[in-house]
């Protein structure tokens, strides 16, 4: 295929990934990324000193021999990296009680039979569940893209789902909330909804994440989200492909229902034999392709009726040394603050101390992030309240802090505040979204029927990333890079090939 060229829109994890996999197979590829920086969401920003992640809570692919973790060998994304594994995910306390939501099953279910002996029949059905998951192979569900996969592809991906069937039928559409409702003790009721971040997140999703957590599947990557974005470039360069930043696409040429290229928007016009676009999915199918190649299904996706994330992050930079504090911990409060114009009835509070690279010896990260309405922000943009607000924010979260945990008000050395609007900006997500579609009880049978890579009446055009695995995270995105790549070889009628870094 050495003839064929490829441009990718976008350059985070999905459009490097998809680039890197097109290299190993041949393709002259230019990746255009409206940015100075490569990796999208999967960023962290470096201020006085201190680095703010701002992506990377835990990596699914980090344990060496595990799902999803030799793609990530194949984009050199993960040797000489240590993987920070953490027993327990999170603490959450009111006050009174406080919930350690260990990795380990056996560990979590003594735990909560503790808090709540009533409360044992539920509390083994939801330990047993994640000591299922221990065994379930995510990455089967993307080793080939479904529209090639051969009866052969089938049989080997039935085998592996087959013993996983009926604890998705269980658990796959029972959001948190609805789960915790049938607690009786009343802390548990309150806390088991908020173990997985949001209310909404099916519990398939939180038992697959606590069993990678405790097959140390699911590690923070030292040094964050940047320098392993940065290890996606490094290997993309190596395998020689092109970068160009500060390259903003502005539309995709098409002639005779193919994609034939993109025009920058200084007018610059690139051509090439396939255009993937590894960027927001709305600005790709309706503005950069002016909405000419969809049908109903797609328009009634992005009708703004299925749920996304949006939230505001904010960090500071502290001269004391937290390390011995709990790395992440979630208060629920008795009264709820007022906050971004919403009430705020849990405040997740996380620490970077695990990682000595993000900050000055003796010094710590903290980080705030709250769940934020889009159009809140988008209200105020442009009008001095916006920044005002952005203040008013870290001010209260200072406040919140201060009784917490004493002295810190006079140690804060930094803060920093990122709004949806912010992310909007710097990765060009339509409402800010973190992760495109937020898995729910609504977008899980989208996840698992999985969405369409291509667009109506349009041929040699692929869409990869977050918008077209709902749910989104890290492996999935730079999945879709890779199954993106696997389509275009089998139209090339070309066996797929991947390698390692030599
Ligand atoms: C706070 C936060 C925490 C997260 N935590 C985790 C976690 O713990 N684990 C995990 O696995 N995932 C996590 N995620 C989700 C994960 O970061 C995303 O799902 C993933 O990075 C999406 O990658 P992507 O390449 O699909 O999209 P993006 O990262 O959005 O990349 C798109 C790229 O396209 C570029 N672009 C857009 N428009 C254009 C254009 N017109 N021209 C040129 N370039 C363009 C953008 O600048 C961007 O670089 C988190 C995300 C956030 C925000």
């Amino acid at each position: 295929m050495a003839e064929k060229s490829l441009i990718i829109i976008g350059g985070g994890i999905a459009g490097l990934a998809a680039g890197c996999y097109a290299r190993m197979n041949d393709l002259r590829t230019t990746i255009f990324e409206m940015h100075a920086l490569p990796g999208g969401l999967c960023t962290a920003w470096e201020r006085k000193g201190y680095t703010f992640d701002g992506c990377i809570h835990y990596l699914f692919g980090s344990g060496e021999g595990q799902p999803f973790h030799q793609m990530w060998r194949e984009l050199g994304a993960v040797q000489n990296r240590p993987m920070i594994n953490h027993s327990e995910y999170q603490r959450i306390t009111d006050g009174e009680h406080t919930l350690i939501v260990y990795a380990d099953p056996d560990q979590l279910e003594v735990h909560m039979c503790a808090l709540s002996p009533a409360d044992a029949p539920l509390i083994r059905a939801f330990c047993n569940g994640v000591r299922q998951f221990t065994r379930f192979d995510m990455s089967a569900m993307y080793c080939v893209p479904r529209p090639i996969m051969t009866t052969l592809d089938w049989r080997d991906f039935g085998m592996k789902m087959l013993p996983f069937v009926l604890p998705m039928l269980r658990w796959a559409l029972v959001p948190a909330k609805t789960f915790a409702a049938r607690f009786k003790h009343p802390f548990l009721r309150r806390a088991v909804a908020q173990m997985f971040s949001w209310e909404e997140a099916p519990l398939m999703m939180g038992m697959s994440l606590l069993a990678y957590l405790h097959t140390q599947n699911a590690g923070f990557p030292q040094g964050g989200s940047l320098a392993f974005a940065r290890a996606l470039e490094q290997r993309y360069r190596d395998l020689g492909g092109e970068l160009c930043y500060n390259a903003h696409v502005e539309k995709i040429l098409t002639e005779d229902g193919r994609a034939v290229g993109v025009r920058l928007y200084d007018d610059a016009i690139y051509r090439a034999d396939y255009v993937v676009s590894a960027a927001d999915g709305r600005t790709t199918i309706f503005d950069m392709l002016g909405g000419q190649f969809v049908n109903r299904k797609l328009k009634r996706m992005y009708s703004g009726h299925l749920p996304t994330h949006s939230q505001v992050q904010v960090s500071l930079g502290v001269a004391c040394d937290l390390s011995a504090e709990p790395h992440w911990i979630t208060h629920l409060l008795t009264e709820p603050l007022l906050i971004i114009g919403e009430d705020h009835r849990e405040i997740g509070v996380k620490h970077y101390c695990f990682d000595p690279s993000l900050a000055p010896e003796g010094k710590s990260v903290v980080e705030v992030m709250l769940r934020s309405s889009y159009s809140y922000w988008q209200r105020l943009f442009g009008r001095r309240s916006y920044d005002s607000e952005q203040r008013q924010v870290s001010s209260i979260v200072i406040d919140f802090l201060a009784q917490r945990y004493p002295n810190i008000r006079q140690h804060i050395e930094f803060t920093d505040e990122a709004t949806p609007l912010s992310y909007e900006r710097f990765t060009g997500n339509w409402l800010g979204a973190t992760s495109g579609w937020l898995l729910t009880k609504e977008t899980m049978p989208l996840l698992i029927r999985g969405v369409p890579k291509t667009l109506p009446n349009l041929k040699r055009f692929y869409m990869a990333g977050h918008w077209v695995e709902p749910g989104g995270s890290l492996p999935l995105a730079a999945a879709s890079g890779k199954n993106v790549v696997q389509l275009i070889c089998h139209a090339e009628g070309k066996p797929f090939q991947a390698c390692e870094p030599t």
